[in-house]
């Protein structure tokens, strides 16, 4: 595809490739290894959310993408070209933050226009032209001679926004830059920052601990605990075919239930249920271990008449209406697990019902290793649509 940007001609190109990425701080005498041999490819174009827990090395990876940390060992690759050790203001990238850092003093016009005044020598006439289209495309235009003090937090955002647009890079990097607004403006802004970037078709790294950002968002996500690359994929994969218990539990809301059990044959057993498996999936998990975790989603569990294969009696423990949906917290045994379940059900704390978790939706999972042996069918039927 041609792609052209706010000036003419302009014609970014941005494969974006790590390669063993590896980030080790020093602190004292101990190490921290905040980036683990991190291999990831970006396509051009493509919107890439880095994602995982506080401290699962998010920021540091963008650090080191932007240059503002060495790396400790392997290489970044931007269309074939080593980039690894260039400086930051060498890489033709732009970095937008959670904190806008505008310059307080100087107008938006000024805010938006500055890095562009300093970093090339365009003329002040086409500076101009270049700030007034990007306030355009941001629907900022009318806000041009304000100062930062006097806009509000969306406002600052759009103008931090435009200052990393106006450069034209072949990059852009998003550190959890909606992180300060409210719910509302986040959920508007997140589908701004969407558009946008598919209408410039820019290769954008967008780091969030948000889940629920990152499903929505990305063509890709990567997900990272500790270092590591836990899964790549697109979001629908992350969440019908999670490679580990780890993605399955920090991808979807709210999150998938586990439930340790053993395999006997074609039974799962738990302390207080058993489980009687079909044919297909006792050949999936015929190689796996016998001390399985079942994962389902709260979204997949039913309520049901008691005489259903499988049904497990449970008590109601809290029931949290959503409006559309209710959050309804039930207990078996010791354990509280989370169902969704249609709003208009009418049901209270106290009652015994019957659910279901039905076998094309569950997931199983090695208890040791927390490696998928069984994912949800759903997957497969996602993929067949998409290919038919
Ligand atoms: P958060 O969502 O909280 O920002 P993150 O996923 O972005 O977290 P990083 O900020 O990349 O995580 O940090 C990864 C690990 O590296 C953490 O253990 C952190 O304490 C450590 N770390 C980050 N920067 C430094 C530093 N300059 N010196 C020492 N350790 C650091």
């Amino acid at each position: 595809m041609v792609k052209y940007g706010i000036a003419n001609g302009w014609i970014p190109m941005g494969r974006l490739e790590l390669n063993d990425l590896v980030k080790v701080f020093e602190s004292g005498s101990s190490e921290i290894v905040a980036v683990d041999e991190l291999n990831v490819t970006v396509e051009d174009g493509d919107l890439l959310v880095l994602v995982g827990p506080s401290g699962c090395g998010k920021s540091t990876t963008l650090r080191c993408i932007a240059g503002l940390e060495r790396v400790t060992s392997g290489r970044i690759e931007l269309d074939g070209r080593d980039i690894t050790h260039l400086k930051p203001k060498e890489r033709d990238m732009a970095m937008v933050f959670q904190n806008y850092a505008l310059y307080p003093h100087m107008s938006v016009r000024k805010n938006i226009g500055y890095g562009l005044k300093i970093t090339t020598d365009l003329d002040r006439s086409t500076v101009y032209e270049r700030v007034e289209e990007t306030a355009e495309m941001l629907e900022i235009g009318d806000l041009l001679d304000k100062k930062p003090s006097e806009l509000s937090g969306g406002q600052q955002q759009r103008v931090a926004l435009g200052r990393a647009i106006i450069r034209e890079p072949e990059v852009f990097l998003m550190d959890e830059p909606l992180s300060n607004l409210d719910a509302k403006l986040r959920t508007t802004m997140r589908t701004e920052i969407q558009q946008l970037q598919q209408e410039m078709d820019v290769t954008t790294i967008y780091v969030t601990h948000d889940q629920t950002e990152a499903m929505t968002m990305g063509d890709y996500i990567a997900v990272l605990d500790d270092g590591e690359l836990q899964q790549l994929g697109t979001p629908l994969q992350c969440y019908h075919e999670p490679r580990n218990r780890f993605v399955a539990g920090f991808i979807g809301s709210p999150s998938m239930n586990f439930l340790e059990i053993e395999r006997g044959g074609n039974v799962l057993h738990h302390d207080e249920f058993t489980y009687q498996l079909s044919s297909k999936t006792v050949d999936a998990v015929a190689n796996a271990s016998q001390r399985l975790t079942l994962g389902v989603r709260p979204e997949h569990i039913d309520i049901v008449d008691g005489s259903v294969t499988n049904a497990v009696r449970t008590e109601i423990e809290v029931v949290e209406p959503m409006g559309e949906l209710s959050y309804v917290y039930m207990t078996i045994g010791d354990q509280t697990y989370t169902a969704s379940v249609d709003g208009e059900l009418r049901l209270s704390s106290g009652e015994v019902v019957s659910v279901e978790f039905p076998e094309d939706k569950i997931h199983l999972f090695d208890a040791e290793t927390g490696e998928a042996v069984k994912n949800s069918e759903t997957a497969e039927r996602v993929e067949t649509t998409a290919r038919s």
